[in-house]
């Protein structure tokens, strides 16, 4: 709501500043509600009103564009990034376990797959910044609409809540999710397909 408020004030001062200029130096073609505004304001004062008109359109610009890292509107920056550093190939992009490499780490018990936040790729974290939460994986997603316990936009809003959270080392992540969840994935890619900024839902070891 304040994000709509903000534009439509932006634009409707907008309007009234050109229209301000028209009226002090003359119609300007093409400019149709400059010029209808234009010849309705009174020609007294007309300076002054284009000043304090230019300054609240000026600073009503400008809070808003400081408003972006607070509001939705941050994913116009997050989206092109994240879709920028998706890897160009088709299909769940999951990496592949080197087993052979894992035998040469000695005494300490291998790591295989994620189990918590703080385990995920900075890419993994950019793709859940950046979920908009708009449910059009859950709606393609096979697993999802045949009733299986889960929903890809489940899991991203879960792992968003604890990132938000800052729960980076919290491993109940998997129990919240379950892994009866994560074994009804097909991955079918249905839902990196029909996803609007590019987030790879089955993400963990993308790298
Ligand atoms: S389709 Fe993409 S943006 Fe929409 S909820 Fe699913 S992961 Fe998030
Ligand atoms: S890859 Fe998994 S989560 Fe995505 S649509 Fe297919 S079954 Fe659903």
């Amino acid at each position: 709501m304040l994000i709509e408020v903000g534009i439509i004030a932006i634009i409707v001062t907008g309007f009234f500043i050109e229209g301000a200029r028209i009226a002090q130096n003359g119609a300007d073609p093409g400019s149709f509600v400059g010029n209808w505004l234009a010849a309705q304001l009174a020609t007294g004062g007309l300076p002054t009103v284009h000043r304090y008109l230019w300054w609240t359109h000026g600073l009503l610009a400008l809070a808003l564009i400081a408003y972006i890292p607070f509001s939705p509107l941050v994913h116009l920056v997050l989206a092109p990034a994240n879709a920028g550093l998706d890897i160009p190939v088709p299909g769940p992009k999951m990496g592949v376990m080197d087993f052979e490499a894992l035998e040469g780490e000695g005494e300490e018990t291998p790591s295989l797959g994620v189990s918590k936040l703080g385990d995920f790729s900075r890419k993994n974290l950019l793709d859940i910044f950046t979920c908009l939460k708009c449910g059009r994986c859950h709606e393609v997603c096979p697993a999802a609409q045949t009733g299986k316990k889960l929903s890809p936009k489940g899991v991203m809003v879960t792992l968003a809540e604890y990132l938000q959270q800052g729960k980076m080392e919290d491993e109940s992540l998997l129990d919240t999710i379950t892994t009866d969840a994560i074994y009804n994935c097909t991955t079918c890619a249905a839902c990196m397909e029909a996803c609007p900024v590019a987030v790879n839902q089955p993400m963990p070891s993308s790298g």
